[in-house]
């Protein structure tokens, strides 16, 4: 089973649904279906309804930095918008991760005046009951969607939470990113732990599943920001190695086994006529059985889409853009000519030289 659902796209970013999300509105609608009662699917949905704008603020304000955002994953208690680099400047992460608990916080004010203005506010208590009779009870229950939303993604400062990113970008402030990160992570695990224990004491299977996701999310984000500092000065050019050797698209798989046995690296820009046409892999000829190596050729299992990088780009970028797209290696291209590769090898052997050297 995949963990996330593609279900459409908003502003152009590609909006997935994580699996948990869609068990639960399949859950809460098969719920509603027998028991005749369409109050449960009406309050996922408005929650369905409030993450994506919630989402949607954090990455809008985003865009608006320049920061690209390459998809939003919709989880029950929030989401993850996913950018495509690392926030250099506390003010832009301060100001992007408030976006989505203030936007909650300014929809419930304005959903309160609404409430108060048509004498509805003694609705509202008590908080955690939820009923829906008319209008003003389906105002009321998106009232308290969006500020519980609000409040449980700006104050549990835990990454990669909302209030775990305004966290560290206060501290970023003082200390710089690698520095703030380290301790921000450190803070997110102790929590995640807490949630955990919590979640088992009471019990709560929500808690111990958001204590995983932030558990998970403040280890990769503490892997990230380390590597991004250990590779920081190095560019493109400095770590790919220039050695390429270009194979033609026309030759079969038992030929290419033979150059790959030869050369002994792992990938290999496919040349047609001069032109650079894709690019094979070991576990692309891994999975073609070897009966067909002689009579498949080159170009039919090769992956075309040509991932590119430019040599005088940062290392770091390389790093971000394999991980991104799932692949290995990059070619490096300047100014339409092949100069290079780089792979996932070359920057992890660069990162253990480099821990050795540290210490
Ligand atoms: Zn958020």
């Amino acid at each position: 089973m995949r963990d996330n659902y593609r279900i459409g796209s908003i502003f152009g970013i590609p909006l997935e649904l994580h699996v948990s999300f869609l068990l639960l509105l399949l859950f809460f609608f098969m719920y509603s279906a027998f028991t005749l009662n369409p109050e449960p699917f009406i309050y996922i949905v408005m929650l369905f309804a409030t993450v994506t704008l919630h989402e949607l603020s954090h990455s809008l304000v985003a865009r608006r930095y320049g920061i690209r955002i390459s998809k939003i994953t919709l989880l029950p208690f929030g989401g993850i918008a996913s950018m495509d680099e690392m926030p250099k400047d506390p003010k832009k992460e301060f100001a992007i991760a408030i976006a989505g608990p203030g936007f909650n916080f300014i929809v419930g004010g304005l959903s309160l005046m609404v409430i108060a203005a048509f004498g509805g506010l003694g609705e509202i208590s008590p908080f955690f009951e939820l009923k829906i009779r008319g209008l003003m009870d389906l105002l009321v229950v998106f009232f308290k969607v969006n500020i519980l939303l609000g409040i449980f993604n700006l104050f549990i400062p835990a990454l990669p939470m909302d209030g775990g990113r305004v966290f560290r970008s206060l501290l970023a402030f003082k200390l710089g990113f690698p520095a703030a990160t380290e301790i921000a992570t450190g803070i997110a695990k102790l929590i995640a732990i807490f949630m955990a224990l919590t979640g088992v004491l009471l019990p709560n299977l929500w808690l111990i599943f958001i204590a995983f996701f932030v558990y998970i999310g403040a280890t990769q984000e503490g892997e990230v920001s380390r590597i991004n500092l250990m590779l920081s000065g190095l560019k493109v050019k400095d770590l790919m190695s220039t050695q390429v050797v270009a194979v033609d698209s026309d030759i079969t798989l038992e030929e290419f086994a033979e150059i790959m046995f030869e050369k002994r690296h792992m990938g290999y820009p496919v040349v047609s006529e001069g032109k650079l046409v894709g690019i094979i892999t070991f576990s692309d000829l891994s999975r073609v059985p070897r009966e067909e190596w002689s009579i498949k050729r080159v170009g039919d299992v090769m992956t075309k889409r040509l991932l590119t990088i430019g040599p005088e780009e940062e290392a770091f970028e390389a790093f971000m853009r394999m991980a991104r797209a799932g692949v290995g290696r990059l070619l490096v291209v300047d100014e339409g000519r092949l100069v290079g590769i780089i792979s996932k090898t070359d920057l992890l052997r660069t990162l253990e030289i480099m821990r050795l050297m540290r210490y």
